[in-house]
């Protein structure tokens, strides 16, 4: 179910579709993570997406589409398993990779013995969003602000997390604007996100499913859809094929310990996000984080936010069990963690 109640006025929805239109960015709340948004058919606007993000241009970006149809028509194929999971997982955190269509365009005009061809001359999606690659990322949030500014603005919408690049994601619209402040000409405030980590990558472009980035729809739900889904043999290969591959994402500025039977380093003042294990030093304050896997990553963010503006030495993250709900709070803990 897409979600519900937005405080926001049609005016406001209008208002940031016409800044879409015009090539600028506006940040909007989507059920995983707030949105960095351009219009993925301006490949200027998107640049800035780029520049503002500090992002590589290596890393290509989610393309958020208002339907099913809106997804057909960016995807040059669109096989049996895109048709399953879109009707049951869509609007959600769930991104398609598939090959980009291209546009088929009349070819110039010719010697009058010779019949004007159409050719398909360029990809519908600029090559500046897919980083260069024969395939776009697509997905369809459930979130109704979302879905209304996309219908609003008539266009899909390029949208990575509205955060410099390699810091924390955005649960907030009050996260967004501390990370990049004038840098966004506009933001949509939806309250916090629901999901609360980024979505679900699958790769349809292959001749098996892939896995890319594991997020808020969990490889289990998939494979009693479409079968068994593999992971990629080498992430570090070429091109990012995912970006969420980057080792260290999704980072605080405080250093990160992951932790197990609570044993806290015994050197310096830090904070703990306790799950399961009550930790060995009293004088550490501590939070306790919610038991089961969804509930842990809708406020893992905003707890490492705040956390990250408490001036502590070290964050320790009780790690929670290595079980197949945890998979993406697993992936998004190690690379917060990593210090390469
Ligand atoms: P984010 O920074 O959260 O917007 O993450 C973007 C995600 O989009 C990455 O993890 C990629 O897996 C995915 N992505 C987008 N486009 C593509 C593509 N053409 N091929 C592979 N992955 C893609
Ligand atoms: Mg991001």
């Amino acid at each position: 179910m897409p979600q519900a109640l937005p405080l926001i006025s049609i005016e406001e929805i209008e208002h940031a579709a016409r800044l879409l239109r015009a090539g600028r960015l506006v940040a909007f709340p989507t059920e995983t993570v707030y949105g960095l948004g351009a219009n993925a058919l301006d490949a200027e606007a998107v640049a800035r997406i780029y520049a503002v993000k500090g992002r590589p241009a290596t890393s290509p970006l989610i393309v958020h589409v208002g339907s099913i149809e809106m997804a057909q028509s960016l995807a040059a194929d669109w096989p049996e398993a895109a048709t399953r999971l879109t009707q049951k997982f869509w609007p959600g955190p769930l991104t398609l990779v598939l090959p980009t269509a291209r546009v088929w365009t009349i070819a110039p005009t010719r010697p009058a013995d010779q019949s004007a061809a159409e050719v398909p001359s360029r990809p519908a999606i600029p090559l500046i969003v897919t980083a260069g690659l024969p395939t776009v990322g697509l997905r369809m949030p459930a979130h109704s602000i979302a879905l209304a500014l996309i219908r609003a603005a008539g266009v899909p919408l390029a949208a990575p997390s509205a955060n410099r690049f390699t810091q924390l994601s955005p649960t907030t619209s009050d996260h967004v604007r501390r990370s990049l402040g004038a840098d966004v000409d506009y933001i949509l405030d939806g309250g916090p996100c629901h999901v609360g980590i980024e979505s679900t990558v699958l790769s349809l472009a292959g001749p098996q499913p892939v896995l890319l980035r594991p997020g808020g729809l969990s490889r289990v739900e998939i494979e009693a859809v479409i079968g068994p889904i593999t992971t990629p043999a080498d992430p570090a290969a070429g091109a990012h094929p995912a970006p969420g591959m980057h080792p260290r994402h999704y980072s605080p500025q405080t250093s990160l310990l992951l932790v197990t039977a609570g044993m806290l380093p015994e050197q310096g003042q830090g904070i703990y996000l306790q799950h399961l294990h009550p930790p060995n030093r009293i004088d550490v304050p501590i939070r306790q984080m919610p038991h089961s896997a969804a509930h842990y990553a809708a406020v893992l963010y905003r707890e490492l936010h705040e956390a990250d503006a408490g001036n502590y030495d070290w964050i320790a993250v009780d790690l929670p069990p290595n079980t197949p709900d945890w998979e993406a709070v697993h992936d998004r803990l190690h690379r917060a963690a990593s210090n390469s």
